[in-house]
């Protein structure tokens, strides 16, 4: 496990990634940029076109994509961590490592539900929000940025605890964890929280005329998620789709959870939602990236001058019956990730869980 890549270099740093076969923007407004080549110095993204018109001159490190795809790193919006790279609902160490071979480089905690002995008082709580801001602040595992610290939210709580602590989303459907009760349509409406969090249910989901009724009566986020009712993400999906509202759409794991940890979660979401809600996959990739960026309000996830260098590659998996990339996600394959850079540094290679990529990027000079 690798902590902090970004604090590895020590002076600038100049990332030149030439070669790329298709650069996904993150943008629903533009997902598919007209350009082969990323400059980014110290971290940040300096210019995006043609090598013709780019400045690549003082490289300190120059990658070949050799004509893969180049995306903003992909965000799970909804995860539970406890400590560092733990997680006790499945006894498994190094789990947000796995989840960085299956392309993320941002997660949002939905809440620190897991952690044994959990404080229920108003002041334990709290305490355990900042608690688990602080450290995953502080703590990166393979360079992924965890925005953590959600309350979990108990009787007895007042105004100005919420002041203390910003206030994050809020639980649809029916419970995820013993003890947590039914969230229906009228208290979501209620809440007005700024995400729908896991409108297709976390296991059990709403009924489809609440769910729709959620996507009508509200313009807030519409949060899909990997452990929930596919049938109602995909209903979610649609209703979005007719109110021509699908910059509404983000997309989260919902794990580590009773179905367990999901480093695949996402491009599963990516190709499920794609393949069986029939929408281009460049599309759908804006909803994991570009919209999840706007939506939490976070600066990565869109390919623009002054953004993050953050960014995975990925490309057709081998022996997929897809002509290209974007065409085998839309016939529900996944995609093989040939490397992720988090902040201008190179933080992984071949992913070791995706299905093998057919040409992955290679590191020319450094
Ligand atoms: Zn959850």
């Amino acid at each position: 496990m690798t902590e902090t890549a970004s604090s590895k270099s020590a002076g600038p740093t100049w990332i030149v990634i030439r070669n790329i076969g298709l650069l996904l923007s993150g943008d629903l407004e533009r997902p598919i940029l007209d350009a082969d080549t990323v400059v980014a110095v110290d971290g940040r993204i300096t210019s995006v076109g043609r090598e013709k018109d780019v400045d690549t001159g003082s490289a300190t490190t120059i990658i070949d994509a050799r004509g893969t795809a180049l995306s903003p790193g992909l965000i799970d919006s909804h995860v539970h961590p406890v400590a560092g790279d733990w997680t006790p609902r499945q006894n498994q160490l190094g789990w947000i490592d796995s989840y960085l071979h299956g392309g993320i480089t941002t997660m949002i905690s939905a809440g620190e539900v897991h952690t044994p002995g959990r404080p229920k008082d108003v002041v334990g709580l709290k305490a355990m929000a900042i608690f688990a801001q602080r450290t995953f602040s502080a703590f990166r595992p393979g360079g992924v940025r965890i925005h953590a610290g959600a309350p979990v939210i108990e009787h007895g709580m007042v105004e100005e605890d919420f002041k203390e602590l910003a206030a994050a989303t809020i639980h649809t459907g029916g419970p995820s964890i013993p003890g947590s009760s039914l969230i229906d349509k009228d208290i979501v409406l209620a809440a007005d929280a700024d995400v729908i969090g896991h409108i297709n249910g976390g296991h059990t989901a709403l009924p489809d005329d609440q769910i729709v009724s959620l996507c009508e009566s509200s313009s807030r986020a519409l949060e899909i998620v990997h452990n929930g009712n596919e049938r109602a993400g995909l209903l979610t999906l649609r209703t979005a789709k007719e109110l021509k509202q699908l910059d509404r759409v983000i997309l989260g794991t919902d794990s580590p959870a009773g179905s367990g940890v999901q480093p695949l979660g996402i491009l599963r979401m990516i190709a499920m939602l794609s393949s069986l809600g029939d929408l281009p996959a460049e599309i759908v990739i804006c909803f994991a990236t570009g919209n999840s960026a706007k939506i939490r309000k976070l600066d990565c996830g869109l390919i623009a001058t002054g953004r993050p260098a953050t960014f995975v590659m990925l490309d057709k998996a081998q022996h997929s019956a897809g002509k290209t990339m974007l065409d085998s996600i839309q016939r529900g394959d996944l995609p093989g990730i040939g490397m992720v850079i988090i902040d201008g540094v190179v933080s992984t290679q071949r992913s070791r869980n995706t299905p093998p990529a057919t040409m992955v990027p290679e590191v020319v000079t450094r």
